[in-house]
């Protein structure tokens, strides 16, 4: 089978010739149906050894969902045939976060190091796909298999950002999403479905953020030196109640701080290297600076469940696994609108 590998660091992946897997006991073989390509794959190009404690080579590819082809020994949930989704982060599944669905958070994960297929193990940039075990298996009701892949990352990560925060969403409050592409579009959609705040996107790139107002974006900004004050205006005055960095640079970290009130949260969810000098005059009193890491398994349920009703549509574009390497030199580019989808 063909499989998209990071061979060596710092070195653009190789689509290679792979043996197709054989599920163990209690794995199961999954025919990719659909793999996002996700910013963080770009990273993970770029990125050193050492950065991330992972082992190349590894399939890149980690919002994946496809069928069932093959269970091992002891797999009893699911069975050949069955659409399912690709839980993405995969923990010890004994701990005590574990159990509850919280694998982002595995209390052994530093003694694991992989973090889930495509990000250590093999992922779903591929014909096929190891998952070690049914429990990572969320089953799919009414979505194909190429339009849920992007759920498992794209929209699972803000959903968990932006619901541990929903206390604060009051009426009258504004969320602002900085970087509208596959995540943020889903956060905008998200906000729009699940809360009374009005919703202000802000990107570097006009493109995007006319995408973002067309689903579901109040007011749009873009990334420059008058960002902070236009996001103000639109708040009159007040500041926001939550804002979601899915950039996560110096500048966008420094517009989060700026344009935040008081006892707001401000969530990084982008990878970008930057930095905010948390000090008693640099952020708003009592504001709540966080990172977040993907989410719960019980929390992809729920995206899936806001997906087959209707209520958030990943947008998205399907494309032959053999144009891998073209997609990812896309997406660094800019050239990407919601998700690229990998469909072999
Ligand atoms: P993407 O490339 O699809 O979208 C990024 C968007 O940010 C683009 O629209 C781009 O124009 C915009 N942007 C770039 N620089 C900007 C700036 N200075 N100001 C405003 N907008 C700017 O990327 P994505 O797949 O949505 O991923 C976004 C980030 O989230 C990446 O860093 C990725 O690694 C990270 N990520 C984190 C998690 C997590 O669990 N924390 C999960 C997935 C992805
Ligand atoms: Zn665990």
């Amino acid at each position: 089978m063909r499989a998209y590998q990071l061979t060596a660091w710092q070195q653009p992946p190789e689509l290679r010739e792979v043996p197709v897997p054989e599920p163990g006991a209690g794995e199961v073989l999954v025919r990719i149906g659909g793999a996002g390509a996700c910013h963080s794959d770009l990273h993970l190009m770029e990125w050193p050894e050492g950065v991330v404690p992972y082992e190349v080579p590894f399939t890149l590819g980690h919002e994946n969902a496809g069928w069932v082809e093959a269970v091992g020994a002891g797999v009893r949930t699911v069975e050949p045939g069955q659409p399912v989704a690709v839980y993405g982060p995969w923990g010890c599944g004994n701990c005590k976060r574990c159990r509850l669905g919280m694998e982002n958070y595995c209390e052994h994960a530093a003694e694991i190091g992989a973090a889930g297929g495509g990000l250590g193990r093999d992922g779903g940039m591929a014909d096929y796909m190891l998952v070690p075990s049914e429990r990572l298996l969320v089953p799919l009701e009414g979505l194909d298999p190429a339009d849920a892949a992007p759920l498992g990352d794209a929209a699972l990560t803000p959903y968990h950002a932006i619901k541990r925060s929903l206390h604060k969403l009051e009426p009258g409050t504004t969320a602002v999403v900085i970087g509208v592409g596959g995540l943020g579009h889903m956060a905008v959609q998200l906000l729009r479905e699940l809360s009374p705040a009005s919703i202000v996107a802000i990107d570097l790139d006009d493109a995007q953020l006319e995408h973002a107002r067309e689903i579901g974006a109040d007011h749009v900004v873009r990334s420059d030196g008058e960002a902070a004050e236009a996001v103000r205006g639109h708040t009159r005055g007040k500041g926001a109640a939550l804002v979601v960095d899915n950039v996560g640079v110096d500048g966008t970290l420094a517009l989060a701080a700026q344009v935040t009130r008081p006892l707001a949260d401000i969530s990084i969810v982008g990878i970008g290297g930057g930095a905010l000098p948390v000090s008693f005059f640099g952020v708003p009193q009592e504001a709540s600076v966080q990172t977040t890491y993907w989410g719960t398994v019980p929390e992809l349920r729920e995206v899936l469940a806001l997906a087959a009703e209707g209520r958030i549509h990943v947008t998205s574009t399907r494309y032959a696994l053999d144009d891998v390497a073209a997609v990812y030199h896309k997406l660094e580019q800019g050239e990407v609108r919601g998700r690229a989808v990998m469909v072999p």
